[in-house]
């Protein structure tokens, strides 16, 4: 029999803010255990909490960005549980009146495009941290009160590989909006997810299981294709799904029962009688609709318009943001070096491909991005912001290699070599000495030589072996240590094989 999944997701997002949600308390990461606490965030009784501002706000942009209705009146309400990472034994959080209400992300999953629309996102506090030690448990409450936006789609996620495109496209536009670091070895976005199968073409949903609190993209795709499995073979089986909350175990790549779900009603929340509802007029929400920033979408679409590049280009370009900014950077560079060589008297073969090179130049810099950088970023596993080559750099670099400065095994190199140490990449040419070889006499000279000292090869091509040239033009590269323009020196090569035969 087949089977349908169905998958609705709920994603925690740390909010990028200097401070806690309810308190003055630091959100810095990495600090000693237990040194960004007071009497607030540890739940002291009678100690009031006061609603984070910049909090609302980027929950409000989030709402924005991605097509929620913003509510012009909600409030907070206490969820009671008693569990030992929430000293207050309640979470401050939303219930029915949530900041944010429906919206969308869309996504696309196996070539197919889809919209996931959103239930709601709201606004709470995180919790401590546990962490278990041997036979003991400590905890930390530095996390403790750091604004935590929860994201809640619909359940109409069909697959893991939905889900791992949900999660990838919301983390692509909180990125944009600068709402979070996103980072997720800190936390910063943990997801729950509900996950129910049904007999294809069945109607009625089946009974659905919760994995709690997982903090890697790869854990929610992983754990989903697992559960799924899960589901189908006890089904199979003739047994029944319990509706449970789940825990997915990284080493053995199963998810095991924790305990079964609590409903609603068992946090028996109520509204926080020491906060305020949160009113927003009108015009405050106009006022942050104003500055809401270009969207990964949005970006693509003027990166393929501005600078002439590919649809493909301007999509791998915008998927990161920083990648996005670094390309955009260079082209400036670009143009303006541009500008200044026109202002100034320019080299007569350089004049006559000025407007071709004003066309090529940010392709040329795409290109760099997406080969090169891209892979020598992934192969020292870090991002384009420390890459020691900066856009300024990229762009003398494509200069040089379209002046025919260096020719394009050298840009590799001067590429490599600044990526690691960064400067300026004509004084690097300059100083190791890798300026091409273009003149012709120079060159020649280097054939005839070639020639000369292999009369074999040269009898070969005369003889219909085309592969002999190669071979010529590679000694030639070399006797030239890898300066010589490779293309006049194939020409020229070609030229005096064939011209002065017999
Ligand atoms: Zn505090």
């Amino acid at each position: 029999m087949n089977y349908s999944a169905t998958i609705g997701l709920e994603v925690h997002v740390q909010l990028a803010t200097r401070t806690k949600m309810f308190c003055a308390c630091n959100t810095d990461f990495g600090s000693p255990p237990n040194t960004h606490v007071c009497p607030v965030c540890l739940g002291y009784p009678g100690a009031l909490p006061v609603i984070n501002e910049e909090a609302v706000r980027l929950t409000v942009m989030t709402g924005l960005m991605l097509g929620s209705e913003i509510n012009p009146f909600s409030k907070f309400d206490r969820k009671n549980y008693f569990y030992p990472d929430m000293p207050k034994n309640y979470q401050i959080s939303q219930y029915d009146r949530p900041l944010c209400i429906g919206g969308a992300v869309a996504i696309e999953a196996n070539g197919v495009a889809k919209t996931i629309p959103l239930t709601r996102i709201h606004l709470e506090e995180d919790v401590a941290k546990n962490m278990h030690v041997r036979n003991a448990s400590s905890i930390d409450f530095n996390r403790a009160g750091h604004p935590l936006m929860e994201v809640v789609t619909e359940p109409e996620l069909d697959s893991s590989e939905e889900a791992f495109a949900f999660l990838q496209a919301l983390k692509q536009i909180l990125l944009y909006g600068g709402i979070s670091p996103c980072n997720l070895e800190e936390g910063n976005l943990r997801c729950d997810v509900n996950c129910s199968v049904r007999p294809a073409g069945q109607p009625a949903l089946g009974v659905k299981t919760e994995i709690k609190n997982l903090n890697t993209f790869k854990g929610v795709f992983q754990s989903l294709q697992y559960e799924i499995k899960r589901q189908i073979a006890v089904l199979e089986s003739g047994g029944t799904i319990v509706q449970e909350t789940r825990r997915w175990e990284t080493e053995t790549g199963i998810t095991e029962s924790m305990r079964s779900k609590e409903a609603a009603h068992d946090y028996r929340y109520f509204p926080d009688p020491d906060l305020m509802p949160v009113v927003l007029s009108s015009e405050q929400i106009e006022c942050w609709k104003a500055l809401l920033p270009e969207l990964p979408r949005q970006r693509c679409d003027r990166l393929v318009r501005q600078y002439s590049i590919p649809p493909y280009d301007a999509r791998v370009l915008s998927a990161d943001k920083a990648m996005a900014d670094y390309f955009e950077e260079a082209c400036r560079y670009y143009a303006s070096s541009q500008a200044t060589r026109s202002a100034h008297a320019v080299a007569p073969s350089a004049a006559a491909g000025d407007e071709k090179l004003a066309k090529t130049g940010p392709k040329a810099i795409s290109n760099w991005l997406m080969t090169e950088m891209l892979r020598l970023l992934s192969e020292k596993g870090i991002d384009i912001d420390q890459a020691a080559i900066r856009p300024k750099a990229l762009a003398e670099l494509v200069r040089l290699a379209e002046a025919q400065v260096v020719n394009s095994n050298t840009a590799k190199d001067v590429f490599a070599a600044l990526f690691e140490q960064g400067g300026d990449p004509e004084l690097w040419v300059k100083q190791k000495g890798l300026v091409q070889v273009s003149d012709a006499g120079a060159i020649e000279a280097m054939v005839e030589k070639a020639m000369a000292d292999h009369p074999g090869s040269v009898a070969d091509f005369r003889a219909g072996k085309s592969a002999a040239l190669q071979f010529l033009v590679g000694q030639v590269m070399r006797a030239s240590k890898g300066k010589a323009h490779p293309q006049r020196v194939q020409e020229l090569l070609k030229k005096k094989l064939t011209t002065t035969a017999n």
